[in-house]
């Protein structure tokens, strides 16, 4: 078709070679590493919230909810690993955050606020855009949430929730992740209205502070809602439920540990991988060195392992290692786990393994859940004054209620990943559709690709897939040019 025809038919408001849907961590470094390459492009960043680079996870405002991981570890140039702890030791020593003396750690060794490292994603943003200004490229920012995505000949036309239509050459999925808080089964429960958000200190400020609050999960978001409950001066019971009943451990700081898989490529199953990690473990405590040394080094293996398994071994995985996974390996900022195991020392906080089924008729102003505890078949109805859901994020698109995921299933533009974890996609990123063809334009990043690779979500993973695929974009735009 004529472009300007076509243009005109599908009411363009906008043109750019590359749209980047999400604006969060992952839109950002894929922005930014864009606008390091050489060439000209033009980028537009399609994102709801008023700033760039910070998503969920880095808007965090209270200084008690921290990376889980330091600064060490939080690099977002996968080239330079000191990279945060070069930016922090500047933004330290310029008074930004005079509290961090308090831990008379090296700054690499500091856990910082996850709003500060939403700061620091911005500016390396900042200054990716004026290396691109050189270049004669851009990044610009559309506020607003896109609500459907065509292909149409040689461009992708996307349909912004205010009627904006952007054309691109290209375009990527940055949607980050779902909270499970958005499924129409949390809908439909009514959780969603009765729950507090997790980070959420001053909807806290408001609860009677011997009150006993509920917290639905155990994992990382659960820490974090303690940190908030705590910050509120909430000083009541805290009562958590979840499936295994399973804290994450504390992240130390370990040395370094052979790369056992590395050399042992014939690993495969879970069991195998389980086998050995174990006898790692083993080895390592026997010579009085931490756990936590061996497990660190199969991150960097769990993309391949998980890639070359077969559906029922990653469904093994699933059933029967995902909760060890997730409590050994999403470790918890040491802070906020003294606390957590200081309240539940002192008998305030209680942990049970037992599932959440819905809540239950109450007097008003209190709460009541239903709860299946782990071995019963039986309901137990719980009561309190609040409660928080912190039981995760959904990965299956097919249960997000918001507009893209359903657009693109029904057009047949994604399909489904692995274990409806996310959505399929060819190791470079481009999506795959309804029959499984790759898509010539459409690319995805992030937690999208859950399914693909296990491990898609942190900073580290993020920082390192939007490099590969900015890379893998210009080869694109240069070879196949308008
Ligand atoms: C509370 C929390 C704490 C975390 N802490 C850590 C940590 O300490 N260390 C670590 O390594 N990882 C952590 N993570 C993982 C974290 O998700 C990643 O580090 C990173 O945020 C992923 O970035 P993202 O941009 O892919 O996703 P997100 O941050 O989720 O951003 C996606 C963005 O896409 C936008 N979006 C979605 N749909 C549309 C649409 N249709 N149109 C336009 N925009 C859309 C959303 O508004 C959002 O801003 C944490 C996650 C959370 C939720």
């Amino acid at each position: 078709m004529d472009t300007a025809l076509d243009r005109h038919e599908h009411g363009v408001t906008r043109e750019a070679d590359i749209l980047i849907i999400g604006g969060g961590l992952s839109g950002a470094m894929l922005a930014a590493q864009l606008l390091r390459l050489p060439g000209r492009r033009e980028v537009l960043i399609v994102e709801p919230r008023s700033e760039l680079g910070r998503g969920e996870a880095y808007s965090a405002v209270e200084l008690g909810h921290t990376l889980n991981g330091n600064a060490a570890r939080m690099s977002v140039d996968p080239d330079n690993a000191d990279d945060l702890t070069q930016w922090l030791t500047a933004f330290i020593e310029a008074g930004g955050w005079p509290e961090s003396d308090q831990q008379q750690v090296p700054i690499s060794e500091l856990f910082p606020p996850r709003g500060m490292f939403g700061l620091y994603a911005q500016q390396r943003l900042a200054e990716a855009r004026e290396l691109g200004v050189q270049n004669g490229s851009t990044a610009e920012h559309v506020r607003g949430e896109a609500v459907d995505l065509r292909v149409v000949d040689d461009a992708v036309m996307l349909t912004l929730d205010d009627g904006q239509v952007l054309r691109g050459r290209f375009a990527v999925l940055a949607t980050g992740m779902f909270p499970a808080a958005r499924t129409p089964q949390t809908e439909s429960s009514g959780l969603n209205a009765a729950a507090l958000d997790p980070w959420d200190v001053a909807a806290m400020r408001r609860l009677d502070p011997q009150s006993t609050v509920l917290i639905i999960g155990s994992g990382l978001t659960m820490v974090d809602a303690v940190v908030s409950l705590e910050q509120a001066g909430h000083r009541g019971p805290i009562e958590v439920f979840s499936r295994h009943g399973l804290l994450p451990h504390v992240r130390r700081q370990p040395p370094a540990w052979v790369d056992f898989l590395a050399e042992d490529h014939s690993l495969r199953s879970p069991r195998q991988l389980m086998r050995a990690l174990r006898q790692q473990c083993r080895q390592a405590l026997a010579q009085g060195i931490d756990w936590q040394a061996p497990l660190d080094t199969v991150r960097a293996h769990i993309g391949r392992l998980w890639s070359q398994a077969s559906d029922v071994q990653r469904r093994q995985f699933v059933r029967h290692v995902r909760p060890w996974w997730e409590s050994h390996h999403h470790r918890s900022p040491p802070l906020s786990a003294e606390l957590v195991a200081r309240l539940h020392e002192e008998g305030r906080l209680r942990i049970r393994a037992a599932s959440f089924n819905g809540l239950a008729s109450s007097a008003e102003g209190t709460l009541a859940i239903h709860i299946r505890r782990r071995g019963e078949a039986g309901l137990t109805v719980v009561q309190g004054a609040a409660l928080i859901n912190s039981s995760g994020i959904e990965y299956d698109w097919r249960r997000v209620a918001r507009p893209l995921p359903q657009q693109l299933l029904a057009r047949g533009l994604i399909q489904p990943g692995p274990l409806a974890l996310g959505i399929a996609a060819c190791p470079d990123g481009a999506v795959l559709d309804a029959h499984g063809e790759p898509a010539e334009r459409l690319f995805a990043m992030g937690p999208p690709l859950r399914g693909m690779w296990w491990e898609s979500t942190a900073v580290t993973d993020v920082a390192s897939q939007a490099k590969a695929l900015a890379a893998r974009l210009v080869e694109l735009q240069t070879h196949h040019p308008d």
